[in-house]
This record gives C-alpha cells, structure tokens and sequence, in this order.
C-alpha cells in the first residue's frame, strides 16, 4: 500500500494549483456573477491540457488516469468554490472520456479535439421535466431513419446548454428508442435543426448556465450514435459513475478551502477577549471538520483509483466495488462541503453572511450537488444498498 503521488501525479497537482492561485481564484466571484462560464477561463484550461484530460492523446486530451483526474478536480473546487468551474471541468473529463471510449471514430475526431481545447462544449443530456432519478425512464424518444436518428422529447436542468448554442458543441443525450427495444446514447450538436434551448436561474453555481433542450424531429448522423444501439444505458451509467467521483473531488476541495478560510479567521477575531480559535467550542468543530474531510478526501483518491483499474483500464464498464466506492463519496462529499461551509460561516458571525467572505458563495454552489446535480443522495444511497444488499432490494424491481 502507498499513499505517496507518483512525480507526475505531484507535479500535476502543484501546477493545477498554482494555476488555481493565480488565474481562477482572482475571477471566482466573477464567475459566480456571469451567467456562463467565461472564454479566457475555458481557454486558458484547455491550454493547460486539463480540459477532458482523461481523452487520450490522439484526440487533443493527456490520457489522464481518473486518479490524477481526481486530483485536478479538488485544486478546481479550491480555487472557484461557486463549483461553476468545477461542473465544467468534470463534464468534460466525465462525458469526454465516454464518447472517446464508446464513440465513433469519426465522432471522437470531430468532436474531442475542440472540447480539450476549451473552444466547444460537452455535457450530459439525461434529466427530463419529469424527473431525472430514474434514468431508464426518460422519454425522449430517438429512431433511425436512413443514416441519421430522429429526436422527440424534452430535457430541463442541463448544464451548459448556453455554452454549447453559443460556442459549439453539444450534449450527450440518453433517449428511448421509439420501437421499445432499449436507449441510445447520442451526440446532439446544440446548433442541429431543430434543437431549442431554454434557460433556468439557479440560486448557486450561476457562473455555468442551466436549461432546457427541446427536440422536435431533430436529425443527427448515425456517427453520433455512443456504442450499439439500444445499449445506451449501461454506457450512460458508467460515464455518471465515472462524472460522480469528479463531483466529490471538487466538493473535498471546496470544503478544504472553507476550512482555511475559517483556521485564518479563529486566530484573529477576538471574541470576549480572546482569539475565537482559543475555544473548545471552536477547536472541536475544526478537528471534526479536519477529520472528515481528510477521511472523504482518501475515499475519493481511492474511489478514483479503483476507476482506473475497472473502468479506465478497460476490464469493464460496470463493477459494483466501484459503484459502492463512487456512490458512497458523492453522498458524503457535498454533505461534507455544504457543513463545512455552513459552521465557518457561523464562526465568522454576521461577517459570514456577507459577500466579501465568499462562504455563500461556496454554499450556494454545493448546494447543487445535495439537491440532484449528478444523481441526488437518496439516488447514491439506492446504489449502495443495491450493492450491500443485492438487486432483489431494490424497491422498484
Ligand atoms: C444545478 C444543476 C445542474 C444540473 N445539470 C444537469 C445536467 O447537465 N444534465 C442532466 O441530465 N441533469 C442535470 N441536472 C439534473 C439532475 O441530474 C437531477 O436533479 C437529478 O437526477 C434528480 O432528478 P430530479 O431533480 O428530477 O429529482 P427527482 O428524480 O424528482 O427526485 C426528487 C428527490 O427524490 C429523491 N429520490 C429519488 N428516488 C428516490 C427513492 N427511490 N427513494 C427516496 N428518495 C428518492 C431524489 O434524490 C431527489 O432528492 C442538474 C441539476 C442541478 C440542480
């Protein structure tokens, strides 16, 4: 056992970092106040090579492993707590590294190369007006015609649909075939015919937009198709599995950052004549929080590290250790941050609650993740008990 970084892995995460410190820190609140993630700030990450890094090389990616993938992911929570800039990232690393391992050839050429370099954007179309949790129910319909596939149907709550209309790109889209024999997964260009976009206000992480697709007849070519038709599913389920461990990443780093905000604040405020850090009150909420976050961090790295060797490797495409290992850090990471949040905000006083501390912010953002983001937490907690407990419980079989 080694709980070291490679060289690689520790000269990723320094240059991620200061990378962090110096471009993205200085612009998180205003990201926080832009209604879609900046230009320059796409740019400059693609310039870096972290933008789908999992993508391999030949597609404009590092083939990046998931575990320095992961840690990528914390430095993008620490540095742009509103997460907007985290969602981005793990989008593109998620969905990226699914259309490069299950796309066409054709697909993976036209379609990767931009996203790496922060020009086009990737996302994941799966959440319809009629819930998002139960995945295998959505109901946008999808058939072949000739050498395109039709769609029908509605999305809502997706990230990036602003982006993609405004840069290029699209979304990776999970429909019902029409026949009733299974889903497909598509590669739907925002700009295709036919696609309309509608946009939501979100009370956190405003800095990546949200909204609706509408698809009425509209054609893509039959490159577009992920994997085999009718098996969009299981795909559609690895690439969650795969986004998810990014989620909790990001979530680790932002309640990281949290924490330092508030060590830096105890040991100056003085409270009844007293650094406020000097209290046990306060101390034995720092080392709880220490503590949590320490273990939630471990699990991520170790979530990540069993992706690489059952998914990223190729052995498979679903392994309950993994899927046990990923649900059980997206439940608890976002809970974690969104704590963290919430208790150096009350350390702060009323100085929390202003925007000048940027707690808030941080709240707002992660909050995201409790309420659905990436699979709501009851969604995680079926999973795991599907893995503890075996299939026959699951409560709609
Ligand atoms: C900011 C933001 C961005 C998003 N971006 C995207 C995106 O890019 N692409 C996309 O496809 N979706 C996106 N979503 C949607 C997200 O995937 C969904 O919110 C999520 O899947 C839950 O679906 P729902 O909101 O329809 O809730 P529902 O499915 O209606 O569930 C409601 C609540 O019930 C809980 N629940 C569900 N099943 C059970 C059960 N059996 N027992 C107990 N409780 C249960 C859920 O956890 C949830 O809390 C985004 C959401 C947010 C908030």
């Amino acid at each position: 056992m080694d709980f070291g970084f490679s060289d690689e892995e520790a000269s990723i995460q320094a240059s991620v970092r200061r990378f962090g410190n110096e471009f993205l820190r200085p612009r998180e609140r205003m990201i926080d106040e832009g209604d879609q993630i900046p230009r320059d700030v796409a740019s400059e990450m693609g310039r870096i090579g972290i933008l789908a890094m999992p993508v391999p090389e030949a597609y404009g990616g590092m083939g990046a492993s998931a575990a320095q993938t992961e840690l990528v992911a914390e430095e993008i929570g620490r540095a742009d707590t509103s997460m907007a800039t985290a969602v981005f990232f793990l989008l593109e690393a998620g969905w990226g590294y699914l259309l490069s391992k299950y796309g066409t050839e054709a697909a993976r050429k036209e379609v990767l190369p931009p996203v790496t370099r922060g020009e086009h954007f990737l996302g994941i179309a799966s959440t319809e007006p009629g819930g998002g949790s139960d995945i295998a129910g959505e109901q946008t319909l999808s058939w072949r015609d000739g050498d395109d596939f039709v769609l029908q149907g509605e999305k809502a709550f997706i990230s990036g649909v602003i982006e993609a209309r405004d840069w290029g790109g699209g979304h990776l889209t999970i429909t019902r075939q029409r026949d009733g024999k299974g889903m497909n997964l598509l590669y739907v260009p925002t700009r295709t015919q036919g696609v309309t976009v509608g946009r939501f206000k979100n009370m956190g992480r405003m800095g990546i937009s949200t909204g609706s697709l509408t698809y009425d007849e509209a054609r893509v070519p039959a490159r577009y198709l992920i994997g085999t038709e009718g098996r969009g599913l299981p795909m559609s389920l690895e690439g969650f599995t795969v986004a998810r461990t990014f989620v909790a990443a990001a979530c680790v780093g932002a309640a990281e950052r949290a924490l330092e905000i508030g060590k830096e604040y105890v040991k100056v405020r003085q409270v009844f004549g007293k650094p406020l850090g000097k209290y046990e009150g306060i101390q034995f909420e720092l080392a709880d929080l220490h503590a949590e976050i320490e273990a939630v961090k471990w699990q991520c790295r170790k979530a990540a590290w069993l992706v690489d060797q059952r998914l990223f490797s190729g052995k498979s495409s679903h392994d309950s250790e993994v899927d046990l290992a990923v649900a059980a850090v997206k439940l608890m990471a976002p809970e974690l941050a969104f704590d963290t949040f919430k208790k150096v905000m009350m350390w702060h006083g009323a100085s929390g609650y202003t925007k000048d501390v940027g707690l808030e912010m941080g709240l707002r953002g992660v909050t995201s993740y409790l309420v659905g983001a990436e699979g709501g937490l009851n969604v995680m907690r079926l999973i795991m008990a599907r893995e503890l407990l075996g299939k026959e419980f699951l409560p709609y079989r």
